[in-house]
């Protein structure tokens, strides 16, 4: 019989936090390694886990080696579908946002999930340069692109200075080695959001424009 834990705690992307996870489904795969003198074991060990709170399944996986120090911590977890931490903004699936922000915003995601601070920064200012070239074409540099999006106003100035920074951090981290807090990518994230967000809504607004039937002009009488 195994001793294997049935329920184990999780991170659940739905309920967005540690949850019990049942294990519904135990799979192992294991490869020997053997010379003259040694043998090496190594292997990995699958979990199909359910979510007890709201049903979803994902996959788990550990690796293991028959080398590995069992007072070591144990090797991490891979997830499949990778896991997510912070929540995608509910408007996001209200309307029609373009696969490619999806797409990276998935990403950038799962990259904060996993610590991995520089390419989630790395992919926030990809983001930044899809806003740009969507909304107001391809631009020489970042400065004159975010002076574009300020005329159009889908940014304030106040934004815009955000974004400046944000920028920076992103070139840092994918120039200079530059390892950002996670405090630092959730605002350069939120401001991300809050772009596409705005160029959304304005498209929104002009569809709500045509869709709209024009106002009679009231005739004036003219006096007989
Ligand atoms: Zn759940």
């Amino acid at each position: 019989m195994s001793t294997a834990p049935k329920v184990i705690w999780s991170h659940c992307n739905d309920c967005g936090r540690e949850t019990k996870h049942d294990v519904v489904h135990k799979a192992e795969r294991r490869r020997s390694y053997d010379d003259d003198q040694y043998s090496v074991d190594v292997g990995s060990t699958w979990k199909v886990i359910q979510c007890r709170g709201c049903e979803e399944v994902s996959l788990q996986r550990v690796d293991w080696c028959s080398e590995d120090d069992p007072h070591d911590m144990p090797n991490p977890a891979t997830y499949f579908p990778p896991r997510v931490s912070r929540r995608k903004p509910a408007w996001i699936d209200r309307f029609e946002v373009p696969s490619e922000y999806v797409e990276i915003l998935d990403e950038v995601y799962a990259a904060l999930h996993a610590d991995s601070r520089r390419l989630a920064m790395m992919g926030a200012r990809a983001l930044i340069d899809a806003v740009i070239r969507r909304s107001v074409g391809e631009q020489d540099n970042f400065a004159k692109g975010l002076n574009e999006l300020g005329s159009k106003d889908l940014i304030s100035d106040r934004d815009r200075e955000i974004i400046a920074a944000a920028i920076d951090a992103g070139h840092a981290s994918a120039h200079r080695g530059h390892k950002p807090s996670s405090d630092d990518v959730n605002v350069v994230i939120d401001i991300v959001e809050r772009m596409i967000h705005a160029e959304i809504l304005a498209e929104q607004a002009q569809a709500l424009k045509k869709s709209t039937p024009p106002r009679k002009p009231r005739v004036a009488k003219k006096k007989s």
